[in-house]
């Protein structure tokens, strides 16, 4: 990487605001802005240089980065679980930026690893670190390297300017987000000694949605669904596919799927999705702007059900959901199968309980010859507390910036590393310090032309600033 420490070098030369000791502790030293921002864009690029996809991660290099950056601020940094991370070349990160102790630390979490990119669908190399077109192009650049080097920057500027700190800043970087969750979970088995301390929690899973260059919402993540993938299974007697007969188990899946692709999950309105609906209902009009606000009766309405539930996004956060996906029975047209399979991915709400839901669906498909087996551990569930010091810190840093804009609380469908830390009792939020364009988010996210604009990398490392700050509590004058 001949590129990496010169510029980092370049950056370094940057910093030359640090005024002396004594009077940093009294009064935070101003931070330029615009040079924080360009330093900021510098350390993103080199880190989408280094090419972290999963499989196989090589995560130790983005960590062996990291460090070498936090070793140079001054934040003492450790390189963790090299051992038990597999394949070799993988590692977790681990910083603390100490204040006074007075209150809990708060941890600003990110994964180091990307999923794959297919070169031939990029206009650039996903992993030149290019800056063009006042963007910083690269996979990762939004998910998550650069939320990664936000928290990083944002920290290294409260140190930079002295802000004085109630809470310890902890950063996390960890390996394997985008596969199996290896690098949180082992981490959080290995050390929740350098965790015992930490309130709030950071990491994705949080967006602000930002259409047409047009703010609707902060959004904060304060739950997710919980993946709970089943295999099933019906076995049979293989024979020639000329001569039919009831032992071929093909028909008895189907006939199972089809009950359960049949099947509607009871609705059920958790108390952030409530908000939620009831946030985003000063954007409608008329009939919508009523059921939004109160959704539970709505859904009692057939014209406002259906309305709500014609929306894929509103639909699989109102219920548990179940999605077919994969099929096996024979490879060959003529051979009965002894065995014909399904892949079912179901998704369910924080406050489901996985036992029960597999009896339902038992129930269900009414035939015990068709078996289930859990492909996956669910993971822990995740709802947060909305009414936090940390959750009001993000609403005023909202509203410095966007006086009218309202921070709601949309559930994420997908999953995240975040149920590995809430198990430990920590309040955990998605949280993403970027005003991200929908297409943008859409085309980039797992796909590709991957980018984040300068402006955006600017902004977010101020907005995260500034929650950090607030986030302090009432003996940190702003
Ligand atoms: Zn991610």
């Amino acid at each position: 990487m001949p590129g990496l420490l010169v510029s980092i070098r370049r950056s370094l030369l940057v910093l030359v605001f640090a005024p002396c000791a004594t009077l940093r502790a009294q009064q935070p030293a101003p931070i330029d802005w615009n040079k924080l921002r360009d330093e900021t864009v510098q350390v993103l690029a080199d880190y989408l240089r280094i090419n972290t996809t999963n499989p196989p991660g090589n995560e130790l290099q983005t960590a062996l980065y990291l460090k070498r950056i936090l070793d140079r601020e001054g934040i003492p940094a450790q390189i963790l679980d090299t051992a038990e991370l597999k394949p070799a070349g993988r590692a977790n990160l681990y910083a603390r930026f100490k204040g006074n102790g007075t209150k809990k630390a708060i941890a600003l979490v990110h994964h180091m690893d990307v999923v794959p990119s297919d070169v031939k669908y990029w206009s650039v190399d996903p992993f030149a670190g290019s800056i063009k077109d006042g963007y910083v192009w690269g996979r990762g650049a939004l998910d998550m390297k650069g939320e990664g080097i936000a928290h990083l920057m944002a920290m290294i500027a409260l140190k930079r300017s002295g802000v004085p700190l109630n809470r310890d800043i902890v950063f996390i970087a960890n390996a394997d987000e985008e596969l199996d969750g290896a690098g949180a979970i082992t981490f959080v088995e290995r050390h929740p000694d350098l965790l015992k301390d930490v309130e709030y929690l950071i990491t994705e899973g949080g967006d602000n949605k930002f259409e047409n260059g047009k703010l609707a919402y902060y959004g904060v993540g304060i739950a997710e669904k919980r993946t709970f993938w089943q295999h099933v299974t019906v076995h049979g007697t293989p024979s020639h596919g000329s001569r039919p007969t009831n032992k071929n188990p093909v028909p008895r899946l189907v006939a199972a799927l089809d009950r359960i692709a049949k099947y509607e999950t009871p609705l059920h309105v958790t108390p952030g999705v409530d908000k939620y609906f009831r946030d985003i209902s000063r954007g409608y009009a008329g009939d919508e702007k009523q059921w939004l606000s109160n959704v539970s009766v709505a859904l009692n309405n057939p014209a406002a059900r259906a309305w709500i539930l014609s929306d894929v996004y509103w639909n699989a956060i109102l219920r548990n959901t179940i999605s077919l996906t994969g099929l096996h029975g024979s490879n060959k047209t003529n051979v009965i199968p002894a065995e014909a399979s399904a892949d079912i991915d179901i998704r369910l709400l924080p406050d489901a309980d996985p036992k029960e839901f597999l009896a339902t669906l038992q129930g269900v498909v009414a035939d015990t010859a068709v078996q289930f087996s859990q492909l996956l551990e669910a993971k822990a569930p995740l709802e947060s507390p909305i009414e936090t010091e940390f959750f009001h810190a993000i609403e005023r840093a909202a509203h410095d910036r966007d006086p009218n804009a309202f921070v709601t609380t949309p559930m994420l469908t997908g999953a995240t590393d975040r149920p590995s830390y809430r198990k430990l009792g920590i309040v955990t939020y998605g949280f993403d310090p970027f005003k991200v364009e929908v297409a943008d988010a859409q085309r980039g996210v797992h796909g590709n032309d991957e980018r984040l604009s300068i402006e955006n990398v600017g902004f977010g490392v101020h907005y995260l600033y500034d929650v950090l700050r607030y986030a302090q509590g009432t003996r940190v004058t702003p």
